[in-house]
């Protein structure tokens, strides 16, 4: 971090900001410059409040010369980071399938849909058994119920369950009952859940906010690492933007940027992107050739009679052919690199 000073900066304000950014654990090498000076910045620079600093009237500007992150950060740790969930592994090569119903709406349902997706190759079973709706009125999910069906489908398949966890209320039955953890796109900055999982030993499978730029991303995920849980699992599934035709943009950019800035695996989720059915084949494909290490899909087996997302959702049968067509294409990124 360098801190630019203001031309005819006092210099008993600048003693006092020497004081503080040594107190944050940093080493200060003060540099005289003809017109402004600079403080150059060595150690726990991530702990350095920039606020706090800009409240200085010495200062001028602060550029940053690291990323605000650390523990997710590449630069410390250069290899890729896989996570292992019973036999299915999500990073370090290969490609992880997260398939199953928006949410979990009876036994025969996610039992059913969990068998058909685990004879197409899926490797893990999503369901949603807590909601976060747009609206009050709209069905919340089946709660501590669908947990206990989306159990059922786990001792049926031997598939690792996914499911969202929206308040810390529930956060010892998810550590008992699912196997990653999955905090959805409202609340990604909802900082003290991202503090309680931070506390367990569990993975976490972190979507990208609506609206959040990467580096909140990470920052987040930074959040649930800084607690001593380093499981975190990316989802990149689409942002807002002004196109109002798909539901959201799927940003493959984003894959790209953060396999580089960081070494923690990333999944698409081209479902909740396109928010259309027939459009998830071709980004899956898409998603599998910019290197993610995963894919998160909606299935379900009565699109039509799905009491959340049906419009996005692949029927089985569809599901069945992609798995065949994303084998071979994941081969062949394998093989070309
Ligand atoms: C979901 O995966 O069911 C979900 C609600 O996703 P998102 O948080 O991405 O909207
Ligand atoms: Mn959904």
């Amino acid at each position: 971090m360098v801190i630019v000073l203001t031309p005819g900066a006092k210099e008993e304000e600048v003693a006092v900001l020497r004081e503080v950014l040594q107190e944050a654990g940093c080493e200060v090498w003060p540099t005289k410059g003809a017109f402004q000076d600079i403080l150059g910045l060595v150690g726990e620079t991530h702990k350095v409040d920039r606020e706090q600093v800009m409240s200085f009237r010495c200062v001028e500007k602060v550029l940053a010369v690291q990323d605000p992150y650390k523990k997710a950060n590449r630069l410390f740790h250069p290899l890729d980071t896989a996570i292992r969930v019973g036999n299915s592994r999500i990073g370090g090569g290969g490609l992880a399938v997260i398939a199953g119903p928006c949410s979990v709406e009876s036994e025969e349902q996610i039992v059913g849909i969990a068998k058909q997706v685990q004879a197409s190759g899926a490797t893990f079973l999503r369901g949603g058994a807590y909601k976060p709706r747009s609206s009050p009125y709209s069905f919340q999910g089946m709660q501590e119920e669908g947990l206990e069906l989306l159990k059922l489908a786990r001792k049926a398949t031997g598939l690792p369950i996914v499911s969202e966890l929206v308040s810390t209320d529930q956060l010892d039955r998810f550590v008992d009952d699912v196997d990653v953890i999955q905090i959805g796109t409202r609340n990604m900055q909802n900082y003290e859940l991202l503090k309680a999982v931070g506390e367990v030993n569990k993975p976490v499978l972190l979507k990208r906010g609506l609206s959040s730029t990467i580096e909140e991303w990470l920052m987040s995920a930074e959040y649930i690492m800084a607690g001593g849980n380093e499981q975190v699992i990316l989802c990149e599934r689409g942002i807002r933007t002004f196109e109002t035709y798909t539901r959201n943009t799927l940003d493959l950019s984003a894959v790209l940027a953060v396999k580089h800035l960081s070494h923690l695996p990333v999944v698409v989720d081209p479902s909740h992107a396109a928010g259309m059915w027939w459009m998830v084949e071709a980004l899956s494909k898409a998603a599998v050739a910019v290197g993610a290490d995963g894919l998160m899909i909606e299935v379900h087996n009565e699109p039509e009679r799905a009491r959340c997302d049906g419009a996005q959702s692949l029927k089985p049968e569809r599901f069945d052919r992609l798995m065949g067509q994303l084998q071979r294409l994941s081969a062949l990124e394998e093989s070309a690199m």
